[in-house]
């Protein structure tokens, strides 16, 4: 069995104002109150940030941010730095979603230097990968994991590996309903592993590999007990404080 601990983390997107995050943690807290073995991270949007921090100050609940510019301060409209977010006691930070990728131009070569600006000012980044539904058809899949991968972890020195964890998320399951199956699920991640392991085989046992696309409470247990996943990064289900803790249940030792 892995020594690795799960992380579920739940990712908000552009929903929930801060009356409706709160609403949320109140529900989810007295879940996951005595939640054992499973680190749980939720990921609001940056308005809720400070709210959330405050309110899950004590528990088990870690709060991450879903974006961060790699530069330290300047003309970048619209943008937060790593110093403004461990202001606010944020714990991580999730980087290169595929919607950020997809929607906003976010770039591999903006996060090679948004993954070490994250580590060096201690926030655990979530590096998110992952083919689209005509890579995996064209069987690109793992050129684009391996392209991702290099990329993103270019700049982060062999020692500091281990503390970036990396979501493989299938594009065409995100938000779709349609789940990767768990031989789908283990083989990409193995593969993400193994890529890692290329650097440096200590980080890669010790790395997190987490499974992202449509992941429920019905799917989770499946999923959380492939060897080479170590938890999930939620998108729908995790806006619901009872499908969420469901889910973290399902990862618990
Ligand atoms: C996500 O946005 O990272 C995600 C996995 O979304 P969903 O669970 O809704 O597919």
């Amino acid at each position: 069995m892995s020594s690795r601990t799960p992380l579920i983390a739940g990712n908000w997107k552009m929903n929930k104002t801060i009356a409706e995050a709160e609403e949320f943690i109140s529900g989810l807290l007295p879940h996951v109150f005595a939640a054992d073995g499973v680190d749980i991270g939720i990921c609001p949007p940056v308005t809720a940030l400070q709210a959330m921090v405050d309110s899950a100050r004590g528990s088990a609940v870690r709060v991450y941010a879903q974006n961060m510019h790699q530069a330290d301060s300047g003309a970048f409209t619209g943008e937060v730095s790593a110093a403004m977010l461990t202001e606010l006691e944020i714990q991580g930070v999730v980087l290169g979603h595929s919607e950020r990728r997809e929607l906003f131009g976010e770039t591999d070569k903006a996060l090679a230097l948004k993954v070490p600006k994250a580590l060096e000012a201690g926030l655990e980044p979530i590096l998110c990968v992952g083919e689209a539904e005509e890579e995996r058809e064209r069987g690109d899949t793992e050129r684009k994991l391996r392209h991702q991968i290099q990329e993103g972890l270019a700049k982060v020195a062999d020692d500091r590996l281990a503390d970036v964890v990396i979501a493989y998320e299938p594009i065409w399951a995100i938000g779709t309903g349609l789940t990767a199956t768990p031989e789908q699920a283990q083989e990409a991640c193995a593969f993400v592993r193994a890529l890692v392991a290329q650097r440096s085989d200590d980080a890669a046992q010790r790395l997190r590999v987490l499974y992202g696309g449509s992941m429920k409470p019905d799917n989770a247990a499946e999923l959380l007990a492939l060897p080479d996943v170590d938890g999930g990064l939620v998108g729908g289900a995790s806006l619901d404080p009872a499908s969420f803790a469901a889910i973290v249940e399902a990862a618990g030792a």
